[in-house]
């Protein structure tokens, strides 16, 4: 960021408020620009044993396979970001409704948070590659080279356990911490799925 979003001014790099955290202030009005992480949902589309990937066309990760994911829209729940990335990506629809979620991923880093959501398909659907897309298809993690798994170093058993849930159907919820490219500093702590309610009210009907 070199200039203010609100007058135009020059920012500078700063500290502010009572924490003293370095932040971009502009120079001109003092506006405070809060620069935060940002979300990527992604999906994994399972069918049996295997998981819907996507040889990706662009980088990063370019020729390797990887789950739709994507950045978060203004806007969007989290499983409505997840499901238009599935359908970008792969052409296939899902509901939001139905997407479980999986994992919650502090990729401190590289500024992002990864939500990750699982949907469980009883047959084969037709699929289309999307743009940033050169192949889709159902895989199982051991189909997969490590080198043909994009960020595979950084995920820890996570790909493993996935596939073990899958043929238990017993379900967890990961808090994982993503270290370094190398996998160095993975974390990653288990919440088991016990049941899942959902509660849903009535919108208000805007008052005449
Ligand atoms: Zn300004």
């Amino acid at each position: 960021m070199n200039f203010c979003s609100a007058c135009g001014g020059r920012v500078e790099r700063k500290p502010t408020g009572c924490d003293g955290q370095i932040r971009y202030v502009c120079a001109r009005c003092d506006s405070v620009h809060y620069d935060n992480p940002r979300v990527i949902v992604c999906c994994a589309v399972c069918l049996r044993d295997k998981v819907l990937m996507c040889r990706r066309a662009e980088e990063p990760g370019a020729g390797q396979w990887a789950v739709p994911a994507g950045y978060l829209e203004i806007g969007e729940s989290l499983e409505q970001g997840a499901a238009r990335e599935t359908r970008e990506e792969t052409g296939l629809i899902v509901d939001p409704a139905r997407l479980e979620l999986c994992s919650v991923v502090n990729m401190t880093a590289i500024q992002q948070i990864a939500i990750m959501f699982r949907v469980i398909l009883d047959s084969e659907p037709d699929l289309v590659p999307g743009p940033e897309c050169s192949e889709v298809a159902f895989k199982s993690i051991y189909e997969l080279s490590e080198p043909s798994f994009a960020w595979r170093a950084t995920m820890g058993d996570g790909p493993e356990r996935f596939h073990r849930e899958l043929i238990s159907g017993e379900f967890t919820i990961q808090l994982i911490t993503i270290g370094a490219p190398d996998g160095s500093g993975f974390r990653s702590r288990e919440y088991k799925v016990a049941s899942i309610h959902e509660t849903l009210l009535p919108l208000a009907q805007p008052q005449q």
